[in-house]
């Protein structure tokens, strides 16, 4: 049976066959006892209290650890600079890059900005988490051949572009998750099929696929 692959969950897993890459804090990890896949990286709520050269040398030093960087991203809504947030961000794909790791995006009302960053590093394969940007957003982004889109609760907000982003998302480049939610990801899993019209084990095999060419099989 196929896994169902959760792209971000700060929660550990708990569907069966469920492989979730679990958002780890930085300052209360302990690799030794995680036996699932762990992101680590600085979210952009927590530039502003966080001792950044310290954060870095964590998660460099942690790099067998883990599976990929992140959360971290950019984020207008909140009063941290842009330009502390791009230059904080900046230094974590610089890792992702060296280190052969992608990395899982945060990104609210700053698509352009991380477009930028997206053509910059074009050797890096960004993950956009909790993606429910518009139809023009996503014209933007598609062309990026490293920039993938995960969906999770808001395909469970009618108001919300999520669903009509989903239909639009070619499915190699499609994650699903269930972030910081109570939603089970197998719920997740059957939503999404039901809006795309498609099986949902047509879903589960082709987002495992994404899975290993992305974070099992990666170039070295
Ligand atoms: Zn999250």
């Amino acid at each position: 049976m196929t896994s169902y692959v959760n792209l971000h969950s700060h929660r550990k897993p708990r569907v069966e066959g469920e492989i979730a890459i679990r958002n780890a804090y930085l300052k209360n990890v302990n690799f030794q006892s995680i036996q699932y896949p762990v992101s680590i990286g600085i979210h952009p709520w927590h530039v502003h209290k966080t001792d950044v050269e310290k954060a870095l040398t964590l998660i460099t030093n942690n790099l067998n650890s883990i599976i990929a960087i992140g959360e971290c991203g950019l984020d207008r809504v909140i009063n941290t600079p842009i330009n502390e947030q791009i230059s904080v961000f900046k230094a974590q794909i610089n890792i992702a890059e060296q280190n052969h790791l992608p990395i899982i995006v945060h990104c609210v009302k700053a698509y352009s900005d991380f477009a930028n960053l997206a053509k910059q590093f074009h050797n890096v394969q960004f993950v956009l988490h909790g993606f429910s940007g518009n139809s023009e957003t996503l014209k933007m982004l598609l062309p990026f051949k490293n920039v993938y889109f995960s969906v999770g609760k808001h395909l469970f907000n009618p108001l919300s572009n999520a669903s009509i982003a989903l239909k639009e998302i070619p499915f190699e480049k499609l994650f699903l998750e269930t972030d910081t939610t109570n939603l089970l990801i197998n719920n997740v899993y059957i939503k999404a099929a039901e809006i795309i019209g498609i099986e949902e084990t047509v879903l589960k095999n082709q987002i495992f696929n994404n899975f290993e060419k992305i974070f099992i099989n990666k170039k070295k």
